[in-house]
């Protein structure tokens, strides 16, 4: 559009038009393809810009999408791990005791036991197996 008003322009002064009212119209024809030529190229600069942003903006989306994936990923691993260890904490390695003295439930480790130490009841500090 640019292009074709210059060429329209240089057309018309290369004529050596008359100074007359047609001339005048052809003129005025000529200067409004001109701002409306300026006005398409302005607009179309900025819906460049919109675009670049749009890109950028899309761009940005994609890196939290992978981040906020790869967040939730994490997460879901650290609930399966809780899961495993608290399933094999209390399933093999806790073995469970009543106090004699207050009833209290003691969970002992097989280390504990292992050792010959008297386990006391961490409630009221009596030995679990007694004397
Ligand atoms: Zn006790």
């Amino acid at each position: 559009m640019k292009e074709k008003t210059a060429y329209l322009r240089g057309l018309m002064d290369g004529m050596k038009l008359p100074d007359d009212d047609n001339t005048k119209l052809l003129r005025a024809i000529a200067d409004c393809l001109e701002a409306i030529a300026d006005e398409m190229e302005t607009e179309s600069a900025r819906v460049d810009n919109i675009e670049a942003e749009l890109d950028e903006i899309d761009s940005d989306i994609d890196e939290l999408d992978e981040v906020i994936g790869f967040l939730l990923e994490e997460e879901d691993e650290d609930e399966d791990e809780d899961e495993d260890g608290e399933d094999f904490d209390w399933e093999d390695d806790f073995d469970y005791f009543t106090c004699p003295n207050c009833g209290e439930v003691v969970p002992l480790d097989e280390d504990a036991l292992q050792e010959e130490a008297d386990p006391i009841c961490p409630k009221c500090n009596a030995k679990l197996f007694g004397e």
